[in-house]
Parts: structure tokens; C-alpha cells; sequence
């Protein structure tokens, strides 16, 4: 085999209590992704047709049955080598993020800066 270029992949995905998911990547390039951002940002089928209401603070007025809180990750789960899972509060999981997709989404202003097509 020849030698493969470097992988951009995580090295280490972090979920904070409050503030969104720290993932630093291969390329040491790093940031942190808002839960609500990346709940967002839910590739699956369902919220790509229908993009989820996001929560970002606690509702004043919560429903019964509805979850009054703000969005946050309670777990994610890797998917093989390529993609992470990510289960949220309001009890969603089946978006798959790949590796490729939360990289292009990266929410740092470098990254924002060269993908400005919107
Ligand atoms: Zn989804
Ligand atoms: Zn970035």
C-alpha cells in the first residue's frame, strides 16, 4: 500500500454540560459546535424534509408531554470509522454525522469565512 494522505477525523469529540460539542480534529484544527447548531443541522432524512423547532432556552410554557428543555446531546455513539451518532433530549438519534459533514459545518469563523456561500 501507499501512503494514505492524513484523515481528517476526530481525535477527541468532547460533550460539555452546557455549552455544545468540542471536536478537535487530526489537522489539530478544533472548535465547538452549539447543541442547538448542530441539532440544526440534523442530516437525516426527516429533519432534512422537516428542520427541527430548536429549543435553546428553557420553555416557560411547556406542554404536556413536550420537553421544556433547550436542546443539548446526551450521547454520541460512533459509527464505524466514518460517522458519529448523536442522541439528543428531545429523543431524537438517528441523524448520522460523518466525519466530512461536521467539517464542513464547522461553526469556526475560519471555517465560516471560506465556506461563505451561506
Ligand atoms: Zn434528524
Ligand atoms: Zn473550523
Amino acid at each position: 500500500m501507499m501512503n494514505q494522505p492524513l484523515e481528517i477525523i476526530p481525535t477527541s469529540i468532547k460533550l460539555s454540560a452546557d455549552g455544545g460539542v468540542t471536536i478537535q480534529w487530526t489537522d489539530l484544527h478544533m472548535a465547538t459546535y452549539p447543541y442547538a447548531y448542530l441539532r440544526r443541522h440534523c442530516p437525516c432524512a426527516m429533519c432534512r424534509d422537516n428542520p427541527p423547532v430548536v429549543k435553546t432556552s428553557p420553555d416557560p410554557f411547556p406542554i404536556l408531554g413536550k420537553n421544556p428543555n433547550p436542546i443539548k446531546t446526551t450521547g454520541a455513539t460512533p459509527v464505524g470509522r466514518y460517522a458519529i451518532q448523536f442522541q439528543w433530549n428531545d429523543g431524537h438519534s438517528e441523524g448520522i454525522y460523518s466525519y466530512a459533514y461536521l467539517r464542513e459545518i464547522c461553526p469556526c469563523a475560519d471555517c465560516q469565512k471560506s465556506n461563505s456561500t451561506g
